[in-house]
């Protein structure tokens, strides 16, 4: 087995968790067979995070520290990943499976005519033949599964964020890193006309305790309002189906499901969502509330408890009784 290549995703100068749960698997397995783990870092005056991938596990880092950089394009990334793989030719390259690692390894894997395993939980190596054994969830998460890429190389995996331990970083680890220029000849087909703020704070959401998620059953935009409301009482993150992040309701960030994320908070309240499996699929709360004006909707299967009444009344009294209760206790 040769090496293993971790993409080390940063953002905003800090790296993402996922970037340390990952380089913890990838130490372990890289150890079973003696090997290295070598971490590529990209973008804009972030080579002072190099130090810190040694810290967590990496052998040798190679750095592409350039203005060109500073925003996230699909492209460029991904061709500058797709040369060092070429130049190294490691046997096995993860990343994260965030919206960045969802974009670039398919772009990566399809150019390098390999093989892709998305959303994973586990990696092992097989003993016998040295495969890399990746599991992930599969039919709605009902069945779990093994798949390995036996004929094409590297074995390629994104790893969902959140699972895996991240490990004790060692102050006196050592490693090599090595600054590289970014190549001339990589050239982009986007332009990255502005960054614009999501109005929903939820880069947390995978973290929360706390979600009040809404669905179509909201009927219009304006009324997400009642979800954002609740939220903010609860000190809650805000969720959504799929329909409403695409009517533009919400941004994606907010997406549960199948396609969305998958969270796993205290406490899930389903407003106006019927409980389709690609929703249910990314819930795996302890406590499900669901409101819903339909009695035999599905998603009062998975509900611990379930209101049935039109959320247009049932939230504003949900909110005036918090308040209430709360301002008996102050
Ligand atoms: C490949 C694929 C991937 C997908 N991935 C995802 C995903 O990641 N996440 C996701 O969410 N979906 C996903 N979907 C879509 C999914 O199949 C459903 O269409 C979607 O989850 C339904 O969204 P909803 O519950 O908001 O809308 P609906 O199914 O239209 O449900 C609205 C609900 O609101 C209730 N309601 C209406 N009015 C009121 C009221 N006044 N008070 C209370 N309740 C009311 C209705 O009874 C109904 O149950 C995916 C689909 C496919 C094919």
């Amino acid at each position: 087995m040769r090496d293993i290549l971790i993409y080390a995703e940063q953002k905003d100068g800090k790296m993402t968790p996922v970037t340390y749960e990952i380089l913890g698997k990838a130490r372990r397995l890289a150890d079973e067979k003696e090997k290295m783990v070598i971490a590529i870092l990209l973008g804009h005056k972030i080579s002072h995070l190099a130090r810190e991938l040694i810290r967590y596990g990496a052998d040798r880092v190679y750095t592409v520290d350039d203005f060109h950089l500073r925003d996230f394009d699909d492209v460029v990334y991904s061709n500058v990943i797709i040369n060092l793989i070429k130049q190294e030719e490691p046997e096995i390259v993860l990343a994260g499976a965030t919206p960045t690692g969802r974009s670039i390894m398919p772009y990566i894997a399809a150019s390098l005519e390999t093989g892709l395993t998305a959303d994973c939980i586990d990696l092992t190596i097989d003993k016998k033949t040295g495969l890399l054994l990746q599991n992930r969830a599969a039919f709605g998460e009902n069945v779990m599964v093994t798949i390995t890429c036996p004929q094409k190389r590297p074995q390629m995996a994104t790893i969902r964020p959140y699972i895996l331990s991240r490990p004790k970083p060692d102050p006196k680890r050592e490693g090599e890193i090595i600054n590289i220029a970014l190549d001339e000849g990589i050239k982009s087909c986007i332009q990255v006309v502005k960054f614009v703020k999501e109005i929903e704070d939820n880069n947390d959401l995978m973290k929360a305790d706390i979600i009040v998620s809404g669905g179509r059953g909201l009927k219009d935009a304006k009324n997400f309002k009642l979800i954002r409301d609740l939220a903010k009482l609860l000190d809650a993150k805000v969720g959504a189906t799929r329909p409403v992040v695409e009517a533009g309701w919400v941004p994606a960030s907010c997406q549960i499901g199948q396609s969305g994320k998958i969270v796993s908070p205290k406490l899930y309240i389903a407003c106006g969502i019927s409980g389709a499996i690609q929703h249910t699929v990314g819930i795996k709360a302890k406590i499900v509330v669901a409101i819903n004006n339909d009695p035999n909707a599905p998603i009062f299967d998975i509900a611990d408890y379930g209101i049935v009444g039109n959320l247009f009344e049932v939230i504003p009294t949900m909110i005036k009784e918090i308040e209430r209760r709360r301002s008996i206790e102050t």
